[in-house]
């Protein structure tokens, strides 16, 4: 097989037939993060490996196993970037956006890469969307981050999905807590898979993401953290549940998620949906308040989501969500003989300057070939220009739609007036200013 015409494991192409689906998605992510007052931030794809062992923690799977690391021709250690909040912290770090006022709340959207096992909704290279806040501990936060994640999948009419909440508590509350599970891992060692030894030692809430069947299955008896929480801890937990509440967001409290990564502290949450198979998270977020000590900078809590682009793009197929499709031809300009054909270029170029999907033939076919075509550009209106209709100055206008005909003058101003009457849909324009709203069949 070559190599050459095929793409590398774990990745996927996105064709011109199915972008307008993620078009739409980054059209409904935007538009929600501006309704939130988040800003959109964009950072390098690779940074310095040193950033994701920091930021991200040398006791993750991410960082032990699924990093696209590798030596500049310089011999410096660069890595892909596996996800997006490490990257973000430290543009906020270097360009001293904690000066700004607070909260700061930026969006991003971005490929994420993964040396991981392919399977479906588990890719090497995929997409996030998040949303992450700065300089505030308030557990109306916590609750407004959620809701804004919660209100993508509203926008998107998603059924039944489940949102999990738990809090995995702060340094102080959380040493008590290591040591209960120390105990209880201990007992257990010999049966571990090495990574879990290790981390039985170094960060032994790690042992509770762990993927391995056999240490999953001894996680499940270990000790909660919900009974570890110091007082600060709970009162915040229970406020963040207050919040959600007074927002009529229902969630389950589930004391058995950590998330992967482990920056993170106190408010962890999950949405999770049963249509999707094993890769069943769509969403993960929490806050991260130690991220920003941990990568060298001042203290500032924090918090985050990251929505899978992939897993929600299946959930949508899975749920018969349809999004609409866009057109791609209001208008064919067909023609007859060389001077008809220059008027159709002539004409096509002012309708499109006026912001009308229109196409003429670019090909050299003849007119029957070029009505076929439109046909299968799905053309909403053609026009057919031959010596006769620019020798009179007007010409049929047709719905393909319908079938019905109808004079047009071939006057430009007059045509693109007279075209905007009969359809207002095809301009452009108003399709870009507003992202249609998804239509649930
Ligand atoms: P998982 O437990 O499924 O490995 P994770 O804890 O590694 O997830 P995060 O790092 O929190 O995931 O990433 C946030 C979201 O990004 C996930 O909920 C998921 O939707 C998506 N995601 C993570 N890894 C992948 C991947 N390899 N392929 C596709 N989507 C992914
Ligand atoms: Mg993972």
């Amino acid at each position: 097989m070559a190599l050459i015409t095929k793409k590398p494991r774990g990745t996927e192409d996105v064709l011109p037939r199915d972008s307008y689906r993620w078009q739409f998605l980054e059209d409904i992510f935007r538009k929600e993060a501006k309704t939130y007052g988040y800003r959109e931030i964009r950072t390098p794809v690779f940074e310095h490996t040193e950033l994701f062992e920091r930021g991200v923690g040398d006791t993750t799977d991410v960082v032990q196993k699924e990093m696209y690391t590798f030596t500049t021709k310089g011999g410096d250690s660069i890595t892909l970037r596996p996800e997006g909040t490490a990257g973000a912290a430290r543009a906020l770090l270097e360009h001293g956006l904690f000066n700004d006022p607070l909260p700061i709340k930026n969006y991003y959207l971005t490929s994420c890469y993964r040396y991981e096992k392919p399977q479906a909704g588990r890719m090497r290279e995929f997409h996030q969307f998040g949303m992450e806040c700065y300089g505030t501990n308030n557990p109306a936060a916590d609750a407004e981050m959620i809701t804004a994640a919660k209100a993508i999948f509203d926008r998107l009419q998603i059924r039944d999905l489940r949102l999990e909440i738990n809090s995995i508590g702060c340094p102080a509350c959380r040493a008590e807590y290591h040591k209960a599970l120390k105990e209880y891992f201990s007992a257990y060692r010999d049966e571990l898979c090495d990574d879990c030894r290790d981390r039985l030692e170094r960060n032994p809430m790690r042992l509770l993401d762990c993927k391995v069947a056999h240490d999953h299955q001894i996680a499940e008896g270990a000790p909660t953290v919900l009974d570890y929480l110091c007082d600060e801890c709970r009162e915040h937990f229970d406020g963040v549940k207050a919040y959600l509440d007074a927002n009529g967001v229902a969630y389950t409290v589930n004391p058995k998620i950590v998330r992967g990564l482990d920056y993170y502290t106190k408010t962890v949450f999950e949405f999770i949906s049963g249509d999707i198979g094993a890769q069943s998270t769509v969403c993960g977020g929490g806050r991260y308040d130690g991220l920003l000590e941990e990568l060298g900078g001042n203290a500032m809590p924090a918090l985050g989501f990251a929505l899978g682009i992939e897993r929600l793009l299946m959930l949508l197929e899975a749920q018969g969500v349809r999004i609409p499709e866009p057109e791609t031809c209001g208008i064919f300009i067909a023609s007859m003989g060389d001077k008809a054909h220059r008027a159709a270029s002539a004409l096509t170029t002012a309708l499109r300057s006026a912001g009308i999907q229109a196409e003429f033939d670019v090909v050299g076919r003849g007119l029957r070939a070029q009505m076929k075509y439109a046909d299968k550009l799905n053309a909403k209106y053609s026009v057919v220009l031959g010596d006769n209709e620019i020798e009179q100055g007007s010409a049929k206008l047709k719905n393909m739609r319908t079938g019905e005909q109808h004079d047009i003058s071939l006057d430009i101003d007059a045509f693109i007036e007279e075209f905007v009457r009969l359809d207002i849909d095809t301009l452009l324009t108003p399709v870009l200013e507003e992202a249609d709203g998804a239509i649930t069949e």
